[in-house]
């Protein structure tokens, strides 16, 4: 597989941690440290950290992603965030459908198709997460799982669209349990969304698309899964909270 189609992708998840003052210092360290990175960085940060977000990796090659958004422009719905605004500050990115939001806040694919519609409207690029349950991946049914949130999260997205598109990985028993997939159970499904997206979208879309794995990624198991063909980068929780942490994931990527 060529991986020369499309962008090797690092990007933090950051969650629910950092106040602004603490986004600011740890870009403020992380950003020398990956100066020279032959891959994209992103940092997705809590809404109230964007502005310090964007203001400390100015003139760097760090990019700011938020961590969701909603599927209006505007309107009456209290405490969400919408696409128009975040592309009017300046943000590029935006994580969707992340298991913790599908899991604790109700999140659907149906809202998650919504959501992405209304990213890529609004010209922002989103990183969408899917992954199956431990439940499920024991019931033999991953691909199943996999494939139905491919199918509707992309639902009437168009095969333009879909090449802004980050599909990330996220086999949910592996997110901050520390318990990685091997390389190979990282790449058997990887490979099976990009075959997903080749029957949806043709070869040179599917080709063109940006797949990360993600789920306890970190500075001992990176080198092995990011070597795998079609594992394209990597979505990061814990390991992006520590510039010393982070750095040799966006190494092991650049090679
Ligand atoms: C995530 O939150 O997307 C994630 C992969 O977390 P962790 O790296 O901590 O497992």
């Amino acid at each position: 597989m060529d991986k020369s189609k499309r962008s090797a992708v690092i990007a933090g998840n950051w969650k629910m941690n950092k106040t602004p003052s603490e986004a600011k210092a740890l870009l403020n360290e992380l950003a020398p440290m990956v100066k020279d990175a032959d891959c994209e960085v992103i940092a997705c940060v809590p809404f109230v950290d964007l502005t310090a977000a964007l203001e400390a990796t100015e003139g760097t090659n760090i990019k700011i992603g938020a961590e969701n958004c909603h599927w209006e422009e505007s309107g009456a719905f209290t405490g969400e965030i919408s696409p128009k605004m975040l592309a009017e500050m300046g943000v590029p990115y935006v994580v969707l459908g992340h298991s913790e939001r599908r899991q604790y806040f109700g999140e659907t694919d149906e809202t998650v198709n919504k959501r992405t519609k209304a990213a890529l409207k609004a010209g922002l690029k989103p990183i969408v997460c899917v992954g199956e349950l431990l439940w499920e991946r024991e019931c033999d049914i991953t691909e199943e799982v996999i494939a139905r949130q491919i199918k509707l999260d992309l639902f009437d997205v168009s095969a333009e669209d879909v090449k802004k598109t980050i599909i990330a990985y996220e086999p949910v028993w592996a997110i901050g349990t520390g318990k990685t997939a091997t390389a190979d159970q990282a790449q058997e499904v990887c490979g099976f969304i990009r075959a997903t997206l080749a029957k949806l979208y043709g070869q040179d879309v599917a080709d063109a698309v940006t797949i990360q794995y993600g789920g306890s990624m970190n500075a001992d198991n990176c080198e092995e899964l990011l070597a795998k063909p079609d594992v394209d980068g990597g979505l990061i929780g814990g390991a992006s909270l520590v510039a010393a942490k982070f750095q040799p994931i966006v190494a092991a990527a650049s090679k």
